[in-house]
């Protein structure tokens, strides 16, 4: 678009107003782009359903992923930088611990501002849909696991894992092959290792009781093949480097052979994968390659194993006594020429894996918004309908001014840096509508006088007090785990 004609144009146009549902990187990546680059004075809201902000950054990274939350320095400075009664040309604000659908309605977002826009993540969990998943006691969803370990406020004391019997945890199952398998492995079998844990904010909740775990086994459980493999090399390789604490990895010689794949059929990274493995694999002192030696393993040898395994479909979750799991039994699959996948269900293929704990890691599910039918506004299956970001209604329509961006847009998929190119190009169609559309709203806000909510400068508060305890234990920050620390320390001025 051309921005330097709008430019001179920005000074005849009301401030127009933007409303963003959600603070995690795609909200705030869309938030950064219209305050860096609309021409258009605006007044951008983030409104987030939590007190705090930066979603998945915050409870969805890896703590022992640091250098992956770096993006939350550019939100902080971008929120600073327009929160500033200085900066007249756009305005800023964060309004936390407010839930769009229910203490304020998406209904009223879309009547009071020029422009709407989704980016709530995918807040639901895809399912195996077989039977003992509802209900089993050590089953748990990766984003369940997850918002666990990372302190999320709606699972950090949740009694499914708190009066869990973390002492009897030695195999463990997990459905799926992401890197959200991969970081969910590692916490499992690692959680012993203080030098890995200990300065991270892991919630000390959770480390305390998965270090009760005796884990032995973790096995990664893939439908398909490992061409098909979800994960990528860095977080592979992360695994693979466990070695030097007497963790080894293993793939069947079934599902992986150098010789089985062809270099000049794959890319590079494929290519890189499958040296990786083959080095891997061989005994320390058989390797060729000084990059696959670097550490060698403990001279008490190893203790504990992790496996990717492939072409097999879970079929049902088996309980104890107990109403605990006990183990889950699967099938093999084929995988035909036309890449298409068949479980065989007869009795020769059909296996019983033995396993104290299953976490099924199949992907976040996006869900659908409580007002969506009544509004008429399109769902896919698990994402918002739209066309490139523009959100559709149920009959395909162009839903005035509302936008998606972000995992809601697209599904669970794709990492900061791809969420953040999608939040900019979100941010582009917006700017191009907002210079042709008349101004709604001219700088209504919205009556915040009944509702209990937080600002950034709670959240700012909050940062320092949770640093700051951080510090004494020496991690980067010590989060507070329940809403009501959260909200008395927001309130405690
Ligand atoms: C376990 C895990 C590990 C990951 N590790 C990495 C990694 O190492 N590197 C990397 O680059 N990427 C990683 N990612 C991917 C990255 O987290 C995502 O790309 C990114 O967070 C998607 O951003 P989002 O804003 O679309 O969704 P989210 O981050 O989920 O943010 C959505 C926000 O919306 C809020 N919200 C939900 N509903 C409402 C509502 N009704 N009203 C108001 N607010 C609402 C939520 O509380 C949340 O804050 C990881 C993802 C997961 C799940």
């Amino acid at each position: 678009m051309n921005f330097a004609r709008i430019r001179h144009l920005s000074s005849q146009i009301n401030r127009k107003t933007v409303s963003i549902v959600g603070s995690g990187p795609s909200g705030f990546y869309t938030a950064y782009h219209l305050l860096k680059k609309s021409p258009i004075p605006l007044n951008v809201t983030i409104w987030e359903k939590l007190p705090i902000p930066f979603g998945l950054s915050r409870y969805g990274v890896a703590p022992d992923h640091p250098e992956v939350k770096n993006c939350e320095e550019t939100f902080t400075t971008c929120a600073e930088e327009f929160s500033l009664p200085t900066n007249k040309k756009h305005k800023f604000s964060f309004v936390g611990g407010v839930t769009i659908g229910k203490e304020i309605l998406l209904k009223t977002l879309l009547d009071e501002q020029d422009a709407v826009v989704l980016s709530y993540g995918c807040t639901g969990d895809r399912k195996l849909n077989i039977p003992g998943e509802q209900g089993t006691k050590g089953v748990f969803s990766s984003r369940e696991f997850v918002n666990w370990y990372n302190g999320h406020p709606d699972f950090a004391q949740d009694e499914r894992f708190t009066d869990f019997n973390w002492g009897k945890v030695s195999k463990v199952g997990i459905i799926g092959n992401g890197n959200v398998a991969l970081d969910i492995t590692r916490v499992l079998i690692s959680s012993q290792i203080d030098e890995i844990w200990k300065a991270t904010d892991i919630s000390p909740l959770a480390l305390k009781l998965v270090r009760k775990a005796p884990v032995k086994d973790v096995r990664l459980i893939a439908r398909r093949d490992f061409v098909h493999s979800r994960f990528t090399n860095k977080e592979l390789r992360e695994l693979w480097e466990l070695e030097k604490f007497g963790i080894r990895g293993s793939i069947g010689s079934k599902f992986f052979q150098k010789e089985m794949f062809d270099p000049s059929k794959y890319d590079r990274a494929f290519n890189r994968r499958v040296e990786m493995c083959s080095e891997y694999l061989k005994p320390f002192d058989e390797r060729s390659k000084k990059n696959y030696k670097k550490t060698p393993p403990p001279s008490t040898g190893y203790e504990k194993f992790w496996e990717l395994d492939y072409l097999k479909t879970p079929l049902e979750i088996n309980r104890d006594g107990a109403g605990a799991i006990k183990s889950l039994t699967l099938c093999n699959n084929q995988i035909h020429e036309d890449n298409s996948l068949q479980p065989l269900k007869n009795s020769s293929n059909i296996l019983i894996y033995d396993m104290d704990l299953l976490i099924t890691s199949l992907g976040y599910a996006g869900i659908p918004l409580p007002e969506f039918s009544n509004l008429s506004i399109g769902f896919d299956r698990d994402h918002v309908a739209n066309k490139q970001g523009r959100v559709l209604t149920t009959d395909g329509e162009v839903f005035p001014h509302l936008y998606a961006s972000g995992w809601i847009r697209k599904g669970s998929q794709g990492v900061i840096a791809s969420t953040m190119q999608d939040a900019f190009e979100v941010g582009d169609r917006i700017m191009q509508d907002l210079t042709v559309s008349g101004a709604l709203s001219s700088e209504k806000s919205i009556d915040l006088s009944n509702i209990r909510h937080s600002t950034w400068e709670d959240w700012e508060r909050i940062n320092k007090k949770e640093v700051l305890r951080g510090r004494k234990e020496h991690k980067p920050r010590s989060k507070f785990l329940t809403l009501e620390e959260l909200w008395s320390n927001i309130e405690d001025v």
